[in-house]
């Protein structure tokens, strides 16, 4: 671990590059509270700089071949998979989590995306067809040209490449925008790409704040596609922003998933389940379940075994093997969460427990830790129970019947996943069809296969990512019909 301050730069036409404006925005590690790095403030002018890069690029990355591409991807795969635990070092200093979840879920997940759609780019098929006159129609997916991504500070490294590894597979050549809350893996993948000899222009990674870097980006007329992770306000300014000109937009967004166990569940599987889904990543996955909705006849027992299971958690040093729960990512997030949990009180919550900050010792005791926090008695239609927390802070509601869980589950303008417990399985099939959720899972959380459709229905997304769905994304269809 480097104790210098550490100044950032952006990656464009294949080399490192100051940003235009001279100027940084403060990077924090959250376990500390302190500044430990800086990355550029980039602008309109350092995405120009990219997009002309990018266009240059363009055509003969278009027509090189995919089993060239997708030996450039597994190179990348190959050379962060060498430097592993380096990357989850940084990614755990930047973000705040545990380093054993960077090195065993981030990187390696990381690593997989970009394993995954090499294989993609090989082996991605199109259709063909003869209608009734005998004429043959096929369709040709072709690369946009120039495309954006931009992700959030949650799972910066993951997050970022399940959309760069899809968009160059497929062709296209990349602006990368990832959080300038989490820049720094981001900013490692570009001595990764150089070193893989993927050319230049191909991959570009711009730092800076939203309202400046990324918009200039959304509204960049050479850009032809948005992929976008983030909150769902966000994710409303680039539809507003990229509408009158017809981008091609994915927006994942916001959650607020219900986690809906029955009387029947395997009950000790349950528990430690629903500990995992409401709390791993200090409940900064969006797909977290921080609505436990459970069936009252089980809730009296269930209450007790989840409190003592949250009650055994360990939050500590992120750098510490033993740590379950690291800090959240910024000052201006833990107060948001806090907020959340006054209003718990207010709206007559009843606190089980945590809700209050552990003090830690030596170089965390500025850090910004919470102790995971669970309420009980929130009416299942107030505020805490219907926006968006994004934190370590869990509510218990009871439901008496199937139609007054689905009810619930359903209530909330989110639509992102839910995971369903119980061992009957014409209820799971019945309750999974009426879920209003892009993601069901029954028996399990977060069991992700890369080539499965990923996105939410509501406010929580449009368009769906991995496997062909992403391919079909980063690509135009065009049908070619002939006359036989
Ligand atoms: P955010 O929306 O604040 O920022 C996300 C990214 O968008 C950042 O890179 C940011 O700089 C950029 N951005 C901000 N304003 C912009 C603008 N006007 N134009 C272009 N880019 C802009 O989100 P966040 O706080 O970084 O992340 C947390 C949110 O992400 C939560 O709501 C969470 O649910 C969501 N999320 C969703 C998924 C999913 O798959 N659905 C996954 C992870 C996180």
């Amino acid at each position: 671990m480097r104790d210098s301050l550490l100044r950032l730069t952006n990656f464009i036409d294949g080399d490192y590059r100051a940003p235009a404006s001279g100027t940084y925005l403060p990077v924090y590690e959250p376990a500390t509270g302190k500044v430990y790095a800086e990355v550029p403030d980039s602008n309109a002018a350092d995405i120009d700089m990219a997009v002309a890069a990018a266009q240059t690029a363009r055509r003969s990355w278009a027509g090189t071949p995919p089993s060239q591409r997708a030996k450039l991807l597994r190179r990348m795969a190959d050379l962060i998979e060498a430097r592993l635990d380096a990357f989850a070092e940084e990614e755990s200093r930047d973000n705040g989590k545990p380093v054993t979840v960077a090195r065993t879920v981030d990187i390696p997940r990381a690593i997989a995306n970009f394993r995954f759609f090499a294989a993609m780019a090989e082996t991605q098929v199109s259709e063909s067809h003869h209608d009734e006159a005998g004429t043959l129609n096929y369709t040709l997916r072709q690369p946009l040209g120039v495309v954006g991504c931009i992700s959030p500070w949650n799972l910066p490294l993951y997050l970022l490449s399940w959309k760069i590894a899809p968009a160059l597979a497929s062709g296209n050549c990349v602006i990368a925008k990832p959080s300038e809350i989490t820049p720094v893996t981001a900013w490692l993948l570009g001595e990764i790409a150089q070193e893989a000899g993927l050319p230049a222009g191909v991959l570009n990674i711009v730092h800076g704040g939203g309202p400046r870097c990324g918009q200039a980006l959304v509204s960049h007329a050479g850009v032809k596609a948005i992929s976008f992770t983030g909150s769902t306000a966000t994710g409303a300014a680039i539809a507003a922003a990229t509408a009158t000109q017809f981008k091609k937009l994915s927006l994942e967004m916001g959650g607020k998933n219900a986690t809906v166990v029955f009387a029947d569940c395997d009950f000790e599987r349950t528990v430690g389940e629903c500990l995992r889904a409401a709390f791993s990543n200090q409940g900064q996955i969006c797909l977290c379940g921080s609505r436990i909705l459970v069936e009252r006849s089980l809730m009296p027992r269930f209450r007790d075994a989840l409190v003592a299971a949250v009650s055994q958690l360990k939050v500590g040093d992120p750098r510490e093997p033993d740590s379950q729960l690291g800090a959240l990512v910024s000052a201006a997030h833990l107060a948001k969460v806090q907020r959340y949990i006054n209003l718990a009180h207010e709206e007559g919550g009843r606190l089980l427990v945590g809700g209050t900050r552990p003090s830690l010792e030596g170089r965390c005791q500025d850090g910004y830790f919470l102790a995971p926090t669970l309420f009980d008695q929130l009416d299942p239609y107030c505020r805490v129970n219907q926006e968006e927390i994004f934190g370590p802070v869990a509510t218990l509601v009871p439901f008496d019947d199937e139609d007054q869980a689905l009810a619930y589950a359903n209530s909330t303008s989110y639509g992102l996943a839910c995971s369903l417990w119980t061992r009957d399985l014409a209820r799971a099939h019945r309750f999974a069809a009426a879920m209003e959720s892009g993601i069901v899972w029954v028996n399990c959380w977060m069991a992700r296969d890369l080539r499965t459709p990923f996105g939410g229905v509501k406010q929580s997304g449009l368009g769906r990512e991995g496997g062909v769905d992403a391919m079909r994304f980063f690509t135009e269809a065009k049908n070619v019909a002939i006359a036989c």
